[in-house]
């Protein structure tokens, strides 16, 4: 039998406002900087109004160096265009992935089909560090639809688990992460049970966005609490209470200074004066929309 991890910290889902938008935020808190190489989870549930006015919804162009951010959509859709000509809508169950590396300008906004009729859009943003010998990198940009992710059910259909990057039983996630990880967003009916692997040199952490689970030796987690696992152990094994969704995110710590602001991850602060300058000379190039 694998040791299963133990939780190393909970942290609640603290609801605050970003530009308007009240969303929750788990990671990062006053106390949690980072779980190497994770940086940041939100989780926003928002109704799109009708607006004949497309560009004033979601958020307009903004750039990103240094980390992957990384969208989960659970209902509605994302719509994600960029100075590099990407044009995509994802939908509920899909996922969107950019490698920002030395830079790309985004704007992520509900569709049009969305601001047309109105609805419900509900999605999960993770940044993603990226190694120092990679922040450079060209940037590349994973429009991952629910069809185009593997699913692999375990307990008779009560768990289903979706893999989106990295390798999970031998399943490979389509999505090309720079930083080694494995990102799993699993579905559990009440009673649901599972022992998820975890690549023993990972760092790993259980969101979930709603329902309760019993994790082995632990206790109860409910919905919009983030569980911090404990390096040793090579698994964790849940049983789901209630239905519930959650994602389960490892990946290997990259152990590297973290100079970290706005939509800039980089080494140190002479990085992040750079990222400035460029994104402001065009270099990161231009989005209109
Ligand atoms: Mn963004």
């Amino acid at each position: 039998m694998p040791q299963n991890r133990t939780v190393a910290r909970l942290l609640f889902a603290e609801e605050t406002d970003m530009g308007g938008l009240p969303l929750r935020q788990p990671l990062p808190t006053s106390q949690v900087e980072q779980h190497d190489p994770f940086l940041l989870l939100h989780h926003l549930t928002t109704t799109v109004q009708q607006s004949d006015y497309p560009y004033k919804l979601g958020v307009d162009p903004h750039p990103h160096r240094g980390f992957s951010p990384v969208t989960f959509v659970y209902q509605g859709g994302v719509h994600h265009r960029d100075s590099r000509g990407n044009d995509s809508v994802v939908w509920a169950g899909g996922t969107q992935w950019m490698n920002a590396a030395r830079g790309i300008v985004h704007s992520e906004r509900p569709p049009r089909e969305m601001q047309e009729q109105g609805g419900v859009q509900e999605i999960v943003q993770l940044w993603v560090n990226t190694p120092k010998s990679l922040k450079m990198e060209q940037p590349a940009y994973f429009a991952l639809q629910a069809e185009d992710t593997p699913v692999i059910s375990e307990d008779e259909g009560g768990v289903q688990i979706a893999v989106v990057a990295g390798e999970y039983k031998s399943t490979r996630g389509p999505v090309n992460s720079p930083s080694t990880a494995m990102v799993l967003r699993l579905t559990l009916q009440p009673g649901g049970r599972c022992t998820l692997p975890i690549p023993a040199d990972h760092n790993a952490m259980l969101y979930l966005l709603d329902g309760q689970v019993m994790l082995e030796g632990y206790g109860l987690v409910d919905g919009q609490h983030l569980a911090l696992l404990n390096r040793e152990g090579e698994s964790c094994t849940i049983t789901a209470r209630q239905d519930t969704r959650l994602l389960l995110l490892s990946g290997k710590p990259l152990d590297e200074p973290l100079a970290m602001h706005g939509p800039f991850v980089m080494n140190t602060q002479t990085e992040v004066m750079q990222a400035m300058r460029d994104y402001q000379m065009g270099k990161m190039g231009m989005l209109f929309e």
